[in-house]
């Protein structure tokens, strides 16, 4: 028997349509170093129509790819409306990668139209030669004179300013209905393990991963929250948090390029948001800056870390030094990017609490998890038995753009590189990337436990742990560590403070001191730029 439901697809068109009308009041600020920008979505909506009537005049038509190449700002939310609800195709191109992969991105997407951030001129104008399939170049913000200089724009593109392409047209657009299984965006993986791969979203995949954003076992975004995105727009669609807005009427603080830990502090405490977002290299700045110079941050009834493990050490930090949770989330920019959550079980007391907070978290009802083990058998969910994390559901990719790395999927399940265990009420416990682990005589040693311990040691600031080639062990650990300014901590103590948590033979042989530990474009650790410096004779 067919369900007597009505079959309503779900658009980012409707979001659109409902979030700036229901919640057109809901405050959209960008910071500027200056006096902020105000807004509200109702604003942001109606800018969006303009843009929509003007990529149309570009021709910008059925799935043509929209570009951006933009920070966490107005213009690049108003893209994220007017592109997907016109029923084209938002790409976020990622500002912070090599310029070869941004040719080799835009170029697989089939860019039509590219919206730049005035202040990313100088980093895409060298690249125009090379973007074989843009025709247009859309300026946003700068001055009158910042635009491509005219010999460095091939012929047969060209060149606009933003707003003057928006000036004077209309602030309503009649949003075509899309099928929900239309690509709405795409975005690549930012290539920390291999080429970047394309992942496109579906109108409905972004509608039903907005609601998990939304939901009390996702990340609980509520109507009243000042939402802080500092997860750029370019990172897995800013998490879900823009299109969660047009859900639930929360408002959005957008820090633009301020992201050192400065500028965000202070937005903290003069924007006062109740939940923000990012990676943990970006909390671990924040609250160093907070140490040497204190800001108000007690809005903060929540930050969420993802993108890579949380170190313990920076979890109870916030907790006990500031009184501000942590929520701990895992996922991909396959699976759009929720997968985990970690909000411990009812009744889930002291350590035991603590546990739970500090795994990957619980799967959605949506998205099932296995487990598959070096020998292709399924893992069993005890919470002990460790293999491959694979995943499906609404909102994980099936495959990838054009086809690309078909190995990746496995009878339909995608196959995430991430190795850990699943109990059997649901959580996610991760060792490690498959790319990651150290594989030492047999045994694996999860790097990723190793960086959590050194990083609790009071002297040290950040600790980031590869394998290296050995000739008896086949892979033995290195960890390159920075020391907090004036501490003293020498290798040895670190060893033995190490020895207090793991396995002797887990602990690293190689000990390098850096000043920095290199970071990715989304800012983790770039492991696989430390083994190549280790390879060279680099490290120290
Ligand atoms: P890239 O693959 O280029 O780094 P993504 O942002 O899509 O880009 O990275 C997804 C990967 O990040 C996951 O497969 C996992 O290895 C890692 N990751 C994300 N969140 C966490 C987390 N909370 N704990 C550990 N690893 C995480």
């Amino acid at each position: 028997m067919r369900s007597t439901m009505q079959d309503v697809p779900l658009s980012v068109a409707d979001l659109v349509r409902y979030g700036t009308a229901v919640h057109g009041a809901a405050s959209v600020v960008t910071w500027t170093g200056g006096e902020p920008r105000r807004s509200s979505l109702a604003e942001v909506g109606r800018r969006a129509a303009r843009l929509a009537h003007a990529l149309r005049e570009l021709g910008v038509t059925g799935d043509q790819r929209v570009a951006t190449f933009q920070w966490n700002n107005q213009e690049h939310l108003e893209s994220y409306l007017a592109v997907p609800a016109m029923g084209a195709v938002l790409h976020t191109l990622n500002i912070r990668l090599h310029p070869d992969q941004i040719r080799y991105i835009a170029n697989h997407a089939e860019d039509h139209v590219v919206i730049v951030d005035a202040s990313l001129l100088p980093v895409l104008t060298p690249l125009l030669p090379d973007l074989k399939t843009v025709r247009h170049v859309v300026v946003a913000g700068g001055g009158p004179d910042d635009l491509p200089a005219p010999q460095a724009v091939p012929d047969g593109v060209q060149v606009h300013r933003y707003d003057e392409l928006l000036a004077g047209r209309p602030e309503e657009f009649d949003w075509p209905v899309a099928d929900e299984r239309d690509a709405a965006a795409m975005c690549y993986t930012s290539g920390t393990t291999g080429d970047p791969r394309g992942v496109a979203y579906s109108h409905r995949s972004i509608w039903l991963h907005s609601m998990q954003v939304c939901m009390s076992d996702g990340l609980e975004v509520r109507p009243e929250d000042r939402v802080l995105a500092v997860v750029p727009m370019f990172h897995a669609m800013s998490w879900g948090l823009p299109y969660a807005a047009l859900m639930v009427g929360c408002s959005l603080v957008l820090p633009d390029r301020f992201l050192q830990p400065g500028p965000l502090a202070d937005m903290v405490a003069a924007e006062r948001p109740t939940l923000a977002a990012a990676v943990p290299t970006v909390w671990q700045g924040l609250v160093r800056e907070l140490e040497t110079a204190p800001r108000d941050v007690s809005t903060l009834r929540r930050v969420v870390i993802g993108g890579a493990a949380c170190p313990p050490a920076l979890m109870r930090l916030f907790e006990e030094r500031y009184g501000i949770p942590v929520l701990h989330a895992w996922g991909m920019t396959e699976t759009s990017p929720l997968g985990s959550v970690a909000h411990p079980p009812a009744g889930a007391e002291g350590e035991r609490r603590w546990s739970y907070r500090l795994s990957q978290g619980r799967l959605p009802a949506s998205v099932r998890g296995r487990l598959v083990g070096a020998d292709g058998h399924p893992v069993p969910h005890d919470g002990r038995g460790v293999g491959e994390l694979e995943v499906r559901g609404p909102w994980v990719t099936g495959s990838y753009h054009r086809g690309a790395d078909p190995d990746r999927f496995h009878d339909g399940w995608l196959r995430t590189g991430d190795v850990g265990t699943l109990t059997p009420d649901g959580y996610l416990r991760l060792t490690d990337r498959s790319k990651d682990v150290i594989k030492s005589g047999g045994e694996w040693i999860s790097s990723v436990e190793l960086e959590g311990h050194l990083m609790a040691h009071p002297d040290v600031r950040e600790a980031a742990v590869v394998a290296v080639p050995d000739e008896k062990w086949g892979e033995r650990p290195l960890a390159a560590v920075v020391l907090e300014p004036g501490a003293a901590a020498g290798f040895a103590e670190l060893r033995d403070f190490l020895a207090e948590h793991v396995a002797r033979w887990q602990l690293p042989d190689w000990w390098s001191l850096v000043a920095e530990v290199p970071k990715t474009s989304v800012g983790k650790f770039d492991k696989k730029l430390i083994r190549q410096q280790h390879a060279a004779g680099e490290l120290a």
